[in-house]
């Protein structure tokens, strides 16, 4: 079992899913291209701290998938507020965000802006089912993505 952070690209963003991942990471939290291939383009970055999609090491000891929010080191918080801000300098048009348990789909949809939503990470308040719906600068909602809902890669 493990904790997925997912990021689901708009349409157009697809297809530079590889170099927006590379220009959005840090030294310290990596954002990754879904590793799905069979000539699918990548519709997922996922952010994690090293190795692979996996990014249950930002958890503490005390995190609970049951609780309403992640517990996650507070040393990485600024890291991953890093990266999804740098994420949104690429995907203006917004994107949608979400921390999952493998396995849990998320029950409840919020839109955010790009403020809220960095706020909501440094205070360490991601909420475990919900997925996060940035949206673009002028507010306009996500049109491709509006009705999407993330379902785990099998
Ligand atoms: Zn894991």
């Amino acid at each position: 079992m493990c904790l997925s952070m997912i990021v689901t690209l708009p349409q157009a963003k697809q297809i530079d899913a590889a170099l927006i991942a590379e220009k959005s990471s840090t030294d310290e939290i990596k954002a990754y291209k879904e590793k799905r291939l069979f000539g699918r383009t990548p519709r997922y970055l996922f952010i994690a701290s090293g190795v692979g999609n996996c990014a249950c090491d930002l958890l503490t000891d005390n995190a609970d998938w049951d609780a309403e929010t992640w517990d996650i080191i507070p040393s990485y918080l600024p890291h991953i507020s890093s990266v999804i801000s740098n994420l949104y300098q690429h995907l203006s048009e917004g994107f949608l965000f979400e921390a999952l348990w493998a396995g849990d789909s998320p029950t409840v949809r919020k839109e955010v802006s790009i403020a809220e939503m960095v706020q909501i990470i440094q205070n360490n308040k991601i909420e475990t089912k919900t997925t996060y719906q940035v949206t673009s600068a002028d507010g306009e909602k996500l049109g491709g993505l509006a009705g999407q809902a993330f379902r785990p890669a099998r």
